[in-house]
Order: C-alpha cells, then sequence, then structure tokens
C-alpha cells in the first residue's frame, strides 16, 4: 500500500513538530528498538512524554517479558516515564508477581500525574469501553478468526487497531493531549494503514492524534544504530503466535 495520505501531511518530515511541541502525548511503543528514535526526537520536544507499551499480542510470554524488559531500560535511559500495558488478567498478574505490573496500579502511582484522574464515571462511555478486558487472552481471541490472513493484511490492521484505541483511551484517562505510537518505523508497515486507525481511534475517543512516519530521514537506519549502542535484542517476527510461526 502506497503512504500518499501521509506523505501529504508530513511532506519529508517524520512528523509535525506543532504537533509535537508543548504537548502532554503518550506514545505507544511497539518495542524497545522501535522507540529509540521516536524518543531522542520527542524527548524535549514535548511538554510530558509518557510511553505506552502496550502489545499483549506478543507470544509467547517469555517473548514478552524480554522485549520488556528493553523497554525498560530504554525509558530508563531516556529519561522517560513508561506505562506498562496489560498482559495478562488482573488476578493474574497479581498472582505472578512483578513481572507483571497492574496497569490500573502502576497509572495511580506514577508521578507524571499532576493532578488526580478525573472519575471515570465522568468520561464518555466510549473510554471505558476502550479501557476494558485488553489482555493477552481477549487479544488472541479476536485476532483468531484473521489467524491465516499474511502478514500486514487485515489481521495487523486489527491488531493496530485494539493497541491504539486503548492508547487512545488511555490518554483521554490520564488528560493528555495527544498519542502516537511507533508502528510507522518499520518498514514492513504501511505509514498510512497505521495513520488512518490511529485517527480513527483518536476521533472516537475524543483526542488528537499525531500523524508520523518515523521511517523518514533514515529512522529504521539510525533505530538499528541505537539498538547496538543499547545492545537491544532485536526480535525476528512481529510478535503473535501467527507472525512467530510465519518465521520458522
Ligand atoms: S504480525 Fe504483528 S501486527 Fe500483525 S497481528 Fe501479528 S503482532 Fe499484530
Amino acid at each position: 500500500m502506497s503512504d500518499k495520505a501521509t506523505q501529504s501531511c508530513l511532506g519529508r518530515e517524520p512528523f509535525l513538530a506543532n504537533q509535537v511541541q508543548g504537548k502532554r502525548v503518550i506514545l505507544h511503543a511497539c518495542c524497545a528498538p522501535d522507540a529509540t528514535v521516536p524518543l531522542l526526537l520527542w524527548q524535549h520536544l514535548a511538554d510530558e512524554l509518557v510511553v505506552y507499551f502496550y502489545n499483549p499480542n506478543i507470544h509467547p510470554d517469555e517473548e514478552y517479558l524480554r522485549r520488556l524488559a528493553d523497554m525498560r531500560l530504554v525509558a530508563a535511559e531516556r529519561k522517560v516515564h513508561l506505562i506498562e500495558g496489560k498482559y495478562l488478567r488482573d488476578d493474574d498478574s497479581a498472582a505472578r508477581g512483578d513481572l507483571f505490573h497492574n496497569e490500573a496500579e502502576v497509572i495511580h502511582a506514577s508521578s507524571f500525574l499532576t493532578s488526580s484522574l478525573a472519575p471515570l464515571e465522568e468520561l464518555p462511555p466510549e473510554v471505558h469501553t476502550g479501557l476494558e478486558g485488553g489482555d493477552a487472552a481477549q487479544v488472541m481471541h479476536k485476532l483468531s478468526p484473521l489467524g491465516n490472513e499474511p502478514e500486514g493484511g487485515a489481521r495487523c490492521e486489527l491488531c493496530y487497531q485494539l493497541r491504539l484505541v486503548r492508547t487512545a483511551a488511555m490518554a483521554r484517562r490520564l488528560g493528555f493531549d495527544a498519542f502516537a505510537t511507533t508502528l510507522t518505523i518499520s518498514p514492513h508497515k504501511s505509514a498510512d494503514t497505521v495513520n488512518a486507525i490511529g485517527e480513527r481511534a483518536a476521533t472516537r475517543l475524543g483526542v488528537d492524534y499525531i500523524w508520523t512516519n518515523f521511517k523518514k530521514r533514515e529512522g529504521f537506519k539510525k533505530s538499528i544504530e541505537e539498538s547496538r549502542r543499547l545492545h537491544l535484542y532485536r526480535q525476528h517476527y512481529c510478535g503473535c503466535l501467527w507472525s512467530q510461526r510465519e518465521q520458522t
């Protein structure tokens, strides 16, 4: 798929600075290597930048934890706050200890919250729906009917949507201005598709979406260099069970 809409929106740039400057932004991160360059670009541009690692589609658990460990490392190196998104059911993550944090507890304890959260009941129903469920088993269940789709097709579009709707709901819940995703740095992902899905999620949740194409200005090449510098693990498959099978 061509990236015509993104091209006409962004020109030669990976993003528009005025959409980030002075804003409180949540950046959905799909993995630590892909987050390196967006964080370098935005950490001093945004008024507040919080990383949201929400990828319950990653299979198996060990792979998830490996990617999460590197995400923690990069967030600490860049000195940005990290919200560790949902992976297990709440009661399972409580039972398994501190490897799997309870998302709600992490948010309530977060120092980036400058004021107390608005009561959830004051937010529109879309925000409630967007924050419901969303653990690995539920996401797998939703993606399963599309399991045979090739990578980049309908299965991936639904996968982007599940992650971006929740990120938009999180931005609205926390009172942030806007959200974006690192997904557009991947050469395997159409920025047009990701941005269209992000924009629809933003409209639904009443928060701004920042269009990006982090591949531009050699973004992907720089992410490889940064990953080497930080000794990050670079995975060989996108994340879900089906993408793992496609690699073997
Ligand atoms: S290949 Fe990647 S984007 Fe597509 S469904 Fe699997 S994890 Fe999601």
